[in-house]
């Protein structure tokens, strides 16, 4: 490196991304900083905290994080129709968002990870073979240097274009309430809302988070909704006849909101100096908007990339780029594809798909055995398989020209179609 620095590697937020990348990176003998702009980490949070066992066991999270676990799904159709799926094991634990994230940080401080609250940044420049961030530590003029930048700022990142990155992806906006004294059938069993009307562009859920708790929210998509997420989330509470059923008594315990990156294009995401990580990079599944895992193995390769750039290695970026795309990068452009194809479908659309996955039992069998709600991608083959049956093909004859037009062409194309980029703000 031509300069000494301040630190090796300064990490650029502290959610689930950060505060691995920063862990990781200190565990490898790096003088790490750990920056927050928040006095508190955790707070807010906008996260229904929804986690696969697969990332418990592969990071040796404590049990003592898990509120809640998830063995099984309902699927509500516009029609009211239900599909319920139960897999043989457990999929799922949910967490606290705010205890994680702490967590996490506690883990990086401990490794030696200097942890900065309060502490905005608001652009990075490099200077001299490394690179300078500046902002604002507790309202006074903050700068630091250091040999690289992993950022992760979550979901509107603002250091990357000071850089010179080109980032392009499409938020969709989701607010939820906490709820208590829940009306919950099934315990281990989240719930979710279908419909162009109920959630344009995504959908509403029910996650069950233990002691008859839940969160109940929606996301939409600014681009397919008209009104603001409130006003679907308000109808999904009063109209839904499952909803309204299961809140009769429940009481609004606090409210959360925030963006999710669901369609990102296919652009690196390192440059000399800086590489993103979680949200910043759209490590996020289109169609359910779950990214905590995939942010914990891509910060995990971020640390790995940060400590060999740092030993020398210039081409170590890159390589976490193409490392990533083979660890997860299917998941994204399946789920990528079939939310293209989603957003295209009508609740006749819907409807026809959840009927279908209702009725036939060797069909839910089969999504019941391989479903696993981090590697979606292994659906694909068998509902296709399944929909071309002679029994299905003529109701399931739209649906899957809608994959075929419009979600197969996420496999070859190098970007998100022009018409689906721009991110589009709407108050929540
Ligand atoms: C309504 C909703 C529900 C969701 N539910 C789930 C779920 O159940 N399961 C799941 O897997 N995913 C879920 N997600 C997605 C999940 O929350 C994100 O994928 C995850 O938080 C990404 O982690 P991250 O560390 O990349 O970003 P974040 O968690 O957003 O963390 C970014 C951090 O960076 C800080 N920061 C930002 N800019 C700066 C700056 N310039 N300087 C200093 N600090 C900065 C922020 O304050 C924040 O603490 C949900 C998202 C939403 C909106």
């Amino acid at each position: 490196m031509a300069t000494r620095t301040d630190f090796d590697v300064i990490v650029v937020g502290a959610g689930p991304a950060g505060g691995m990348a920063a862990g990781t990176a200190a565990a490898m003998g790096l003088r790490t900083a750990l920056v927050e702009e928040h006095p508190e980490i955790g707070a807010p949070t906008h996260c229904s905290g929804k986690l696969q066992l697969h990332a418990f066991r592969e990071f040796n999270l404590p049990e003592r994080l898990i509120l809640n676990t998830l063995q099984a799904g309902a699927f509500y159709a516009p029609n009211g129709v239900v599909a319920r799926v139960r897999r043989a094991v457990p999929d799922s634990h949910v967490v606290d968002r705010a205890v994680f994230d702490r967590w996490l940080a506690h883990q990086a401080q401990e490794r030696g990870a200097e942890l900065l609250l309060d502490t905005r940044l608001r652009t990075a420049e490099r200077v001299n073979g490394a690179v300078r961030v500046t902002g604002e530590r507790s309202g006074k003029a903050f700068s630091a240097t250091a040999a690289m930048i992993v950022d992760a700022e979550g979901a509107r990142p603002v250091l990357p274009k000071t850089l010179g990155f080109q980032l392009r992806r499409r938020l969709i906006l989701g607010l939820q309430y906490q709820m208590t004294d829940v009306d919950l059938e099934e315990p281990d069993c989240p719930e979710v809302y279908l419909g162009t009307a109920a959630a344009p562009g995504f959908f509403g859920w029910l996650m069950p988070i233990g002691d008859r708790r839940a969160r109940v929210g929606v996301c939409v998509d600014p681009q397919l909704a008209g009104r603001a997420p409130l006003h679907y989330l308000e109808s999904l509470l009063r109209r839904h006849p499952v909803v309204a059923r299961r809140l009769r008594y429940a009481r609004i315990e606090r409210k959360l909101a925030g963006p999710i990156p669901v369609l990102a294009s296919r652009s690196p995401t390192a440059v000399d100096g800086m590489i993103l990580v979680g949200d910043a990079a759209g490590h996020v599944k289109a169609t359910s908007g779950g990214g905590i895992y995939f942010s914990l193995i891509a910060a995990r390769l971020a640390a790995e990339g940060a400590a060999s750039f740092v030993g020398g290695d210039r081409d170590a970026l890159i390589r976490y780029d193409r490392r990533w795309r083979r660890r997860f990068g299917r998941e994204l452009r399946a789920t990528t594809m079939a939310r293209l194809a989603l957003n295209r479908m009508t609740d006749a659309d819907l409807n026809a798909i959840v009927a279908t996955i209702a009725a036939d039992e060797p069909f839910r069998a089969t999504l019941e055995r391989l479903g696993d709600t981090a590697y979606q991608s292994r659906l694909l083959a068998p509902f296709i398989m399944h929909a071309l049956r002679p029994g299905h093909l003529a109701t399931l004859a739209r649906p899957m020209l809608k994959i075929i037009r419009y979600g197969l062409r996420a496999l070859w194309d190098d970007e998100i179609p022009a018409e689906e980029n721009g991110a589009d703000e709407m108050n929540t």
